[in-house]
């Protein structure tokens, strides 16, 4: 009971109504070593009556405390997780009370692709957060708490709820292993004049030329998203964090992004739109699951979202030029349904999940006509459709059935 009411009071009992889990995360970063520790919670929503809890965290974490609501502390083990193709932690707790929560207190180093000089970036690519098996992009309502030492700023997706002597306080809603914190001596910023609120938060001492052109450009792909694909569930703010550890760029499904790419400029490398565009999208097409096919549903989508973009940004010819890059690749690949990653190299899935579902959603377009398929995607966006049968049933509804049949005949090929 005490380590009940000791959990309670952590997660200050924000438990909302809803499917979604509350997680409370506080961490202390330590830059001198780049590395943390974090005492992280998870309580599942009072309608939610598992009597277990399985929370996966990476094996380079080390566990210093595990606590539990259940009768039996929790155990870890390692386990075999195919998705990473490696071994990792597992932490299960049973419950057998209305109460279900556990606490992991673990501490780790940051990889260095997740660091430099200047930022300490945690985010959804780096692993230091645990999740429950095959659900890593679930949604859950958090509490961040991150402290820091003297001299050193906390940035995150949206501005901290609290902010005093060397600690920040965050609250939002994303994907379970998205909740992001980047620590820096100093953060520059620029913000859009109008709405949607747009901010362009950036680690290091000085903004560049290009800082500002992403911000336009963004403020660009934002306003046209928002009146086609996002037309029904708009984005009224939106944070793009530039860590500058060039490793890579990935979308939020909290209104935000991060790209660490210290060389992006969106006016003179196409690459550099499509890729801000498309994370941009994932805003939206982030409902599939990461494990099977449907992943089509987040990377075909937002991968077609971005070309819709150039379109709009009149470079017709950069449409049909990326487009037929991609079509290229296609070639024998295996049907998209029922497409498993397991079974083939990397490659294999790029070419299948990615570029053979962007030139469906092309062919789709082509079919249905510009103003049909752009309310499709927006219905499809609102929906958080996460599994092919669901979007069937949408096509089915809003375009007939021949075009249902059509498409499910297009995805098994
Ligand atoms: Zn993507």
């Amino acid at each position: 009971m005490k380590y009940l009411l000791l959990l309670a009071g952590l997660l200050g009992l924000a438990v909302s109504a809803g499917a979604a889990p509350t997680v409370s995360v506080q961490m202390r970063v330590i830059p001198a070593t780049h590395s943390f520790v974090c005492r992280y919670t998870m309580a599942l929503a009072a309608d939610d009556t598992a009597t277990t809890l399985d929370l996966n965290l990476g094996r380079q974490l080390r566990i210093e405390n595990l606590l539990s609501s259940g009768s039996k502390p929790p155990r870890a083990t390692r386990v075999y997780y195919p998705y990473f193709g490696d071994t990792l932690q597992q932490v299960v707790a049973r419950f057998n009370g209305r109460a279900r929560m556990v606490s992991v207190t673990y501490s780790g180093t940051l990889e260095g692709r997740l660091f430099n000089e200047q930022v300490m970036v945690f985010s959804g690519h780096s692993g230091w957060l645990p999740f429950r098996p095959y659900r890593e992009y679930e949604a859950v309502n958090y509490v961040l708490e991150v402290q820091a030492p003297d001299g050193y700023q906390v940035e995150s997706t949206s501005s901290a709820v609290e902010q005093r002597a060397g600690r920040w306080l965050f609250r939002g809603r994303a994907g379970a292993i998205e909740i992001t914190a980047l620590v820096a001596r100093q953060f520059q910023q620029l913000a859009s004049a109008g709405t949607p609120g747009i901010r362009v938060v950036k680690a290091g001492p000085a903004l560049a030329r290009t800082d500002t052109v992403l911000l336009r450009k963004a403020e660009r792909i934002i306003a046209y998203y928002n009146r086609s694909i996002g037309q029904q569930d708009p984005i009224t703010q939106f944070t793009i964090l530039l860590p500058g550890t060039n490793a890579d760029a990935f979308g939020l499904l909290e209104n935000a992004t991060v790209i660490t790419y210290t060389d992006f400029d969106v006016a003179t490398d196409r690459e550099a739109l499509l890729i801000l565009a498309h994370e941009i999208s994932h805003k939206w097409w982030g409902y599939g699951s990461v494990h099977n096919y449907n992943d089509w549903l987040n990377e075909a989508f937002a991968t077609y979202s971005s070309l819709l973009f150039l379109r709009e940004d009149g470079d017709e010819a950069g449409y049909r030029a990326e487009l037929a890059k991609r079509v290229a690749t296609v070639g024998d690949a295996p049907p998209i349904r029922g497409f498993d990653y397991q079974k083939y190299p990397r490659p294999v899935y790029r070419r299948v999940v990615y570029n053979k579902g962007t030139r469906v959603l092309a062919a789709l377009h082509e079919r249905l006509g510009t103003a049909p398929f752009v309310r499709l995607l927006a219905t499809v966006a609102a929906g958080h459709v996460s599994n092919t049968d669901t979007l069937l049933e949408i096509v089915a509804q809003t375009s007939g059935p021949a075009t249902r049949a059509w498409l499910l005949a297009e995805l098994s090929r």
